[in-house]
């Protein structure tokens, strides 16, 4: 399935639910209005999607959220997806909250990978930005994830000049003890990160990666299962890996493969833009072909590209995209 630019897309990102047990400054209002019930897809009806995404190309899918592991009965999507589609490979990424009570019931399902948010190693930082999370209970969910075999585990952590830069050679010293991926991530301007009162700034990962590299020596490394846009590095002889997402610095729009499902039935073709389709109804009347053919009309209004580095911000909640 190629857009008007040539772009390849086999992967889509599928938000299961808007709700969330935390709630980042980066990404969730506090008084968030959140989608009706009613509105939310069921399982079926995502399951009815993947398969249509499935003629046109998409084998590869991310679950998220806001946080998907509130969404009730989670392991059966994973395992209605397994049985009913063709995706050969399924994540999700979670702010960690609730993977000690789910990663086996998660992995029993079929789920492939996680990655887990963990913006910080300092448990009163990690509260303050988060809101409602607490780092002792991601830090459970972590081992229980590594203990049933959802690995090798991914790490996200927003780095925010002037709140958690002072981390990042901590929070990159875990792939000195694991095999685990710590990815650091720039702020993208959407929504709430654009108010982002005494909690940091944009920092340019791009010149974090060049001091941490002459540090550690860190050598370039082939990623082969990723989906993404991460760039991946190793320090000789460590077992885990450090990558940078870097949609400012290091722009990579010409590579994107995604589109992403929101939970209320949009298909959102890039982050950095209102457009959409809504299929909710056409998925509501059972209507393939109106399915399929509001991918296509999604994919071909995808922007080239967004325009963040010269100013562009993003007017939308980034919870309900699903990052
Ligand atoms: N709740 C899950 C979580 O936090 O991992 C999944 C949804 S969250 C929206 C997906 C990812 O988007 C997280 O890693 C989060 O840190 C990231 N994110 C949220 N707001 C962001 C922003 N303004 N810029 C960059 N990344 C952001
Ligand atoms: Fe929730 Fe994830 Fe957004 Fe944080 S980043 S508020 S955990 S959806």
């Amino acid at each position: 399935m190629k857009d008007r630019f040539g772009r390849e897309h086999n992967y889509l990102r599928i938000s299961v639910i808007d709700r969330c047990n935390q709630r980042c400054h980066f990404c969730m209002p506090m008084d968030m209005q959140f989608f009706s019930p009613k509105d939310v897809l069921t399982f079926e009806e995502i399951v009815t999607v993947v398969k249509v995404g499935n003629k046109l190309g998409i084998d590869r899918v991310r679950i998220t959220g806001g946080e998907p592991t509130v969404r009730p009965n989670l392991p059966t999507l994973i395992r209605m997806l397994k049985a009913e589609t063709d995706v050969k490979d399924i994540s999700m990424t979670t702010n960690g909250m609730l993977l000690e009570r789910f990663a086996q019931s998660l992995k029993d399902a079929g789920l492939d990978r996680v990655n887990v948010s963990l913006h910080s190693l300092n448990a009163e930082k990690f509260r303050r930005l988060t809101r409602l999370g607490d780092l002792e209970v991601v830090m459970r969910g972590i081992r229980k994830a590594m203990e049933v075999g959802l690995t090798p585990l991914k790490f996200n952590a927003l780095i925010l000049q002037g709140f958690n830069d002072d981390e990042i050679d901590d929070l990159f010293k875990l792939t000195l003890q694991d095999n685990v991926t710590m990815r650091f991530l720039e702020l993208m301007p959407i929504g709430e990160a654009m108010s982002l009162d005494g909690f940091g700034s944009y920092l340019n990962l791009t010149k974090v990666r060049e001091w941490l590299t002459e540090k550690y020596r860190l050598v370039p490394v082939e990623e082969t299962k990723g989906n993404g846009p991460a760039r991946y590095w190793k320090a000789p002889g460590a077992p885990g890996k450090v990558g940078f997402i870097t949609p400012i610095s290091h722009k990579y729009c010409d590579t994107c493969s995604r589109m992403r499902l929101t939970a209320n039935g949009e298909i959102r073709p890039c982050l950095a833009y209102d457009v959409h389709v809504s299929i909710r109804d056409a998925i509501r009347r059972g209507d393939l072909a109106a399915i399929e053919a509001g991918l296509k009309e999604a994919l071909w209004m995808k922007p080239k590209g967004h325009h963040w580095e010269e100013g562009q911000t993003t007017q939308t909640v980034m919870s309900t995209l699903g990052g």
